[in-house]
């Protein structure tokens, strides 16, 4: 994710803030000044921090579970919205899925109940009640009673949610699961949104928002690798391609895109074995910095991955997402290029096979 900045790692995992979570610690700051003056905007920022501090122990909470399970995570990134740790997989058995979704919010549990018992309920109730002068740990406390509560909402893909679709998954196969896991979603976010409009609450209204998106997001990708567990490259790939060779000029390959609705141009060297993608935006830029008469391999992607169209699908899509380029190019038994799997290829399969598709 761009606009963020790394505060250094905890066991393997970078903890990342984005440039939005610190706007919305100067927003605090500024609006406690403004009503309490540099004292209350130091214990405001403080508080937000100390919170956010809880959010990412509750993030690894669920790293370490995960961990458990043999699933790694590269990242936490924290936003206005909370944490989010971007697990490489996350582990796709029900019962083990459980554990995870469930190991966050517990720790916020642990949080609040170690608080509440080095200061006592009734001095944790009392300094809530009355405006006590150091009210910061009773108020975190409180805070991560709502951190659990929150997250544990049966709203796909928040870790209730998660919870809800590890426990239909054992009934019901996992793509039928997180279906139904996602129509919660949407009916709760539908209802947090309106009660975040009706009663004021903006914030609540971007989580709503978060949710149904997420949701969405998550249930496509589940979809996808479902449908790609019983396919192969070859199922998904875009062929009858024009390719270029290495010895093209950029002026030839922008004459073939003028004529033709393919995005990126899979190169080939003297044996038809793909060396790498022209893609229009590089194109683009080619022509622009250095004319039409260098050849394309000055401006190609070299690190696209190539991978037998007969592998499995799976495999394709796992190279898409990991690579982040645009494209996997696919090649026959002997090396030479068959053709290229692209998202969009994978979604029409997707679209076509949907009936198809249940476990
Ligand atoms: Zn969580």
């Amino acid at each position: 994710m761009g606009w963020s900045l790394s505060l250094g790692s905890i066991a393997g995992t970078r903890i990342r803030i984005h440039i939005t979570f610190l706007m919305f610690l100067a927003w605090i700051g500024a609006a406690s000044w403004q009503t309490g003056g540099q004292q209350a905007a130091i214990d405001g920022v403080l508080f937000i921090i100390a919170i956010f501090a809880c959010v990412v122990a509750h993030e690894f909470g669920h790293i370490f579970a995960a961990r458990r399970y043999g699933a790694r995570t590269r990242d936490v990134i924290l936003l206005p919205i909370g944490g989010i740790a971007r697990m490489e997989q996350i582990p796709e058995k029900p019962a083990q899925e459980l554990v995870v979704a469930l190991a966050g919010p517990l720790v916020n549990v642990v949080i609040a109940g170690a608080i509440i018992a080095v200061l006592g309920p009734d001095a944790v109730a009392a300094s809530l009640n009355d405006n006590a002068p150091s009210r910061l740990l009773p108020e975190l406390a409180a805070a991560n009673m709502f951190l659990a509560v929150f997250n544990l909402l049966p709203a796909f893909p928040m870790d209730g949610g998660r919870a809800l679709r590890a426990l239909l998954a054992l009934k019901m196969g996992r793509v039928r699961a997180t279906d139904l896991a996602t129509r919660i979603g949407h009916v709760l976010a539908l209802g947090m949104g309106l009660w975040g409009l009706t009663q004021g609450k903006p914030i609540l209204m971007l989580i709503a928002a978060f949710i149904w998106f997420g949701a969405n997001a998550e249930n496509r990708q589940t979809q996808l690798h479902a449908a790609s567990s019983r396919a192969c490259i070859a199922d998904a790939m875009l062929t009858g391609l024009a390719t270029l060779g290495t010895g093209a000029l950029l002026s030839e390959a922008a004459a073939l895109m003028v004529h033709s609705t393919q995005g990126d141009v899979p190169i080939l060297d003297e044996h038809d074995r793909p060396v790498g993608l022209l893609t229009r935006g590089g194109l683009a830029h080619g022509l622009h910095d250095m004319g039409g008469d260098m050849p394309v391999t000055s401006v190609m992607l070299r690190d696209v991955p190539v991978l037998p169209a007969a592998e499995g699908l799976e495999a394709g899509l796992s190279a898409l997402e990991h690579s982040g380029a645009p494209g996997v190019l696919a090649s026959d038994a002997y090396g030479r290029f068959a053709g290229l799997l692209t998202l969009e290829s994978l979604g029409r399969l997707l679209l076509f096979k949907r009936g198809a598709v249940s476990d």
